[in-house]
């Protein structure tokens, strides 16, 4: 992994240093997104509102610089206006679905700095995602929605969102018992969940740990790395995450990275160049090992073929895409003592 200036590492979607470690996004993320005492109240603009009813634009604070979510909002719907694709009737929840850059449960309405929020919607265009990445300084990137990202069985093939402008590169929050983990996503290329959609999978861990159960543990369908990251936080001796979606390898590559120090990692070992694999992989190919507090394995291709590399494990979790069957999955992972379905 190249490092940037400071020791952060450089992003692998726009080649900047918009990614940090774990330690140092946990020490700030309590005022990530507060208010300063200068800061006006919150203009609480009714999204559902047409354009020509709400005002011309909303000023940023002039001590902290930062600005509200509507504020950013009615910046994105006047350039959306003015590229011709949204209208005065159009509201503010048109424009699409913000992303904060860094999620983490909020107890109130975040304040943006530069580059903190990622928008996500439909009817949008290159030119206008340029200018709103280029006009509005909160805006970090802008993804056209064109479905759930991500390989969602062995026969379909994948979806992919279009990052239009900017870096889609984002972090979730994720809490547990164990700690927190922080978990990067390409997410024009990976489903969004929320740190809040993930506490009910964090519980299911818990239980297992509690049981005893967390020591050896697959990882069949792992995405961006959460759940088999959180074992290895746990305690886990041994940990194998696999993913047939490339970028969710790509992205699990890079987890491990940022949690490096939470992890206890000391070496990490590339054992494949991933630029030479298919995007959707079949054939079970290692591509990294990583050592120090747990052995991690990291494989690319399809779970049925997993265990034709991978040894089988005390524990196998399915964390499958919604809606799909899991009998083919579970079938291949019978070897292992227990699968879990998550
Ligand atoms: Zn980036
Ligand atoms: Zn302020």
């Amino acid at each position: 992994m190249l490092e940037g200036d400071k020791g952060n590492m450089l992003c692998p979607a726009c080649g900047k240093d918009c990614v940090k470690s774990a330690e140092d996004i946990l020490a700030s993320i309590e005022y990530r997104y507060m208010a300063c005492r200068d800061c006006a109240p919150e203009p609480g603009l009714d999204k559902t509102r047409p354009l020509r009813d709400l005002p011309e634009a909303i000023e940023r604070c002039r001590s902290c610089g930062r600005g509200s979510l509507d504020a950013v909002m009615l910046d994105a719907l006047r350039i959306l206006k003015e590229a011709g694709l949204r209208d005065e009737s159009d509201a503010l929840r048109s424009v699409g679905s913000p992303l904060i850059a860094v999620g983490y449960p909020l107890a109130f309405p975040p304040r943006l700095a530069q580059k903190s929020l990622i928008i996500i919607g439909e009817r949008l265009d290159r030119n206008a995602a340029r200018l709103m990445v280029e006009r509005v300084p909160e805006i970090k990137g802008v993804i056209l929605q064109k479905g759930i990202p991500g390989v969602r069985d062995g026969h379909t093939p994948p979806v992919e969102n279009e990052l239009l402008a900017g870096c889609d590169m984002r972090a979730d929050v994720v809490q547990s018992l164990f700690g927190d983990l922080v978990v990067y996503k390409s997410q024009s290329k990976i489903h969004i969940e929320f740190p809040r959609q993930s506490a009910p999978k964090m519980k299911i861990l818990e239980n297992l740990y509690y049981q005893g159960k967390l020591r050896d543990v697959v990882d069949g369908l792992a995405g961006p790395g959460t759940l088999g990251l959180m074992c290895a936080l746990a305690g886990a001796e041994h940990v194998v995450l696999n993913d047939a979606w490339l970028p969710a390898v790509k992205n699990i590559l890079l987890n491990i990275e940022v949690n490096r120090k939470l992890l206890g990692i000391t070496e990490i070992e590339y054992t494949e160049s991933l630029e030479e694999l298919a995007p959707k992989g079949c054939e079970a190919r290692l591509v990294c090992r990583a050592g120090g507090a747990c052995r991690i394995e990291v494989y690319h291709g399809d779970l049925t073929r997993l265990f034709s590399k991978a040894e089988p494990a005390e524990l196998c979790l399915i964390d499958h895409f919604p809606g799909s069957g899991t009998s083919e999955m579970q079938k291949a992972c019978r070897r292992c003592k227990e699968i879990v379905i998550v």
